[in-house]
């Protein structure tokens, strides 16, 4: 398995990346300073084979075959952000998953997709976890529902609504994790038209984390970045998983 250097800081990205099912007006009471972790992949240096790491969450709902299908069929690696509630709902996705691990990463995305904020906190009107122990049930649960459907531990942790408070991101490193952020919002929280999924994906540069969201099979942002995985493999981009990067690099968040 190839291992690549990762790079990434703790850096304010613009909202609605992780804004699915939630209203686009950030709402935050009585909250402490929210962190979006940045995160991208060492580049390639080879401007006709860029790097790339596709990075899906599966929050909730159902599963969106536009983009699992051409997954599969196209034989592109990809990171899955699963939660607790997912996996019981979805299991013929988890089925495929589980036949084709040569291609799918399935990391933790939490037990019920709460953000994980140790703090009473509104996030896109969905409640934050509140304090170190509902955090943790956040992240254990996640994990626990993983090892019951079949999937090895995971080793990466990406909060509901990618957003978390600094103590809550050493709490989760403390567990064992590292913080999956990213460098590129491909569907804007699944909340953006095909044309402009597409187009943002399609334009990923070489080093780039993508984060889009494949449980939302009745928005047109799923249609959009289906076109773009396959615009991405004709464009010649070397697609890679978190866990092929170099388990001993830092990934030089700085909380
Ligand atoms: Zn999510």
């Amino acid at each position: 398995m190839r291992r690549f250097l990762l790079f990434a800081c703790l850096v304010l990205l613009p909202p609605a990346a992780g804004a699915e099912n939630m209203p686009a007006r950030q709402n935050i009471v009585n909250a402490p300073k929210l962190v979006e972790p940045h995160l991208s992949v060492s580049r390639s240096g080879n401007a006709s084979r860029p790097r790339v790491a596709l990075t899906f969450d599966a929050c909730m709902g159902q599963a969106d075959e536009r983009i699992l299908s051409v997954l599969v069929r196209e034989r592109i690696p990809a990171t899955i952000f699963v939660t607790a509630r997912w996996l019981k709902k979805n299991p013929q996705a988890v089925a495929v998953f589980l036949q084709n691990l040569d291609l799918f990463e399935i990391e933790n995305h939490g037990r019920n997709h709460v953000p994980a904020v140790d703090a009473p906190a509104l996030i896109y009107g969905i409640a934050a976890a509140g304090s170190a122990e509902a955090v943790r049930q956040e992240v254990a649960g996640g994990a626990e529902a993983m090892l019951a459907a079949g999937f090895a531990a995971p080793r990466w942790f990406r909060g509901s609504t990618a957003k978390y408070d600094p103590s809550a991101i050493r709490q989760i490193r403390d567990m064992g994790y590292r913080i999956a952020g990213y460098s590129l919002n491909g569907d804007g929280g699944s909340l953006l038209g095909a044309a402009v999924s597409e187009k943002r994906i399609a334009a990923a540069k070489d080093g780039d984390v993508v984060i889009a969201h494949i449980n939302q099979p009745t928005h047109a942002a799923g249609e959009g970045v289906a076109r773009a995985l396959l615009a991405l493999k004709r464009r010649g981009v070397e697609f890679t998983r978190l866990a092929d990067v170099d388990d001993l690099g830092d990934d030089g968040t700085t909380q």
